[in-house]
């Protein structure tokens, strides 16, 4: 088999190796078909298999109810920030309350901002982005269109334990880098997306799960494309969907489920973050970056005591089998992300190498 190092990358990310190898045995001909997935009719009988199992395979790990749509869109979580408030925040009247906790919030109000009326609900900024902010923090409009957060910040690596209480508020969350890594109540959010390179499968999928209320909302007049009813009414197949990217994404779920599910994944992400964080909490060589409260089970973010010594490690790292470890270009550092595929001995790799490299530059 061809060599295949410890990928620590942000994402694309990591995929399971038994999915990459069904992919690769029926990349040429999909069995009784004699066609692969990207050769055939995105409305052919085979193709709605794969999707309706897609579909089915997140209801059933997520639990999520018959209330949600369950959709396959493109344009990444970056689309999102746009198709959101252009659906749900209404032109000349209401606002909708944003939460920042990090790079890809802000970028999210950034695009909200060109739609409507929007209220920074908290920004964690003084905190450097370390931590999310507690209820009586967070200055919440009774009256606002939806909340939007970020459940998990993939630069610097902040994730919330549990969401905010937003009373009758829709709850709507950027859920790209943490879906599918622990059990989530579905039923406390309005809306869900994510795109798919981290947890799910390849880039050029993005996940949306919302909630049929919702869809009363929307302005009339809008381009079809960017109207979520037009997916919603047309179960994702309105134009012509990613359907590799589809048929990745129900591998990627059979596999989890043959994991255990999410209760069980959650369990496995815990200890492989766990063994990661404690080897930086064991020297004043390694600086974590978010507040324990606050860390991320799937990208591990910590500093080292100068920039030169982090290019060196990640730099000896990648030498090491290692790769991906360098920090986003915007904050710095170095980030290890961990996400469902990542195996754990890749972090006790890591963990070694840290130990290793710590005592000869400590
Ligand atoms: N939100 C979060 C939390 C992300 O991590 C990313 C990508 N790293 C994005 C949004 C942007 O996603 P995309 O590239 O799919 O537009």
């Amino acid at each position: 088999m061809t060599e295949r190092i410890f990928n620590f990358s942000a994402g694309p990310a990591v995929l399971p190796l038994p999915v990459l190898e069904q992919a690769q045995r029926e990349m040429l001909s999909l069995a009784g078909v004699g066609m692969s997935v990207m050769e055939i009719s995105h409305r052919s009988q085979t193709f709605d298999d794969i999707h309706q199992s897609a579909k089915q395979g997140l209801r059933d790990l997520l639990g999520i109810p018959d209330n949600y749509h369950v959709l396959f869109l493109q344009g990444g979580a970056s689309l999102q920030f746009s198709m959101i408030p252009i659906n749900l925040l209404p032109a000349g009247g209401g606002s909708a309350d944003y939460v920042i906790t990090g790079s890809w919030g802000k970028k999210a109000l950034k695009e909200a901002k060109k739609q409507g009326a929007v209220s920074i609900a908290a920004d964690m900024a003084d905190s450097r982005y370390t931590r999310v902010p507690e209820a009586h923090e967070l200055k919440l409009d009774p009256r606002a269109a939806y909340v939007h957060i970020t459940t998990n910040e993939t630069i610097e690596g902040v994730e919330w334990q549990t969401e905010p209480e937003t009373g009758d508020v829709p709850l709507v969350a950027d859920a790209s880098s943490d879906i599918c890594s622990r059990p989530m109540d579905v039923t406390k959010y309005a809306l869900i997306y994510a795109g798919a390179q981290k947890n799910l499968g390849p880039s050029g999928v993005t996940l949306v799960i919302i909630r049929d209320d919702l869809l009363q909302r929307i302005p009339a007049g809008l381009h079809t494309m960017l109207d979520f009813r037009t997916h919603a009414e047309n179960d994702s197949l309105y134009n012509t969907p990613n359907t590799w990217g589809i048929y990745i994404l129900d591998l990627v779920c059979k596999w989890l489920k043959e994991q255990g599910g999410l209760a069980a994944m959650h369990r496995e992400n815990q200890a492989k973050a766990q063994l990661i964080y404690d080897a930086i909490d064991a020297t004043d060589f390694y600086r974590g970056h978010a507040a324990r409260e606050a860390r991320s089970l799937m990208n591990v973010t910590f500093r080292l005591p100068s920039e030169e010594l982090e290019r060196q490690f990640a730099k000896e790292a990648t030498a090491a089998g290692l790769d991906g470890l360098k920090g986003h270009r915007s904050v710095g550092g170095i980030r290890a992300s961990i996400y469902n595929a990542f195996p754990r001995a890749g972090c006790e790799a890591l963990v070694e190498f840290m130990r290793e490299f710590g005592r000869k530059n400590g």
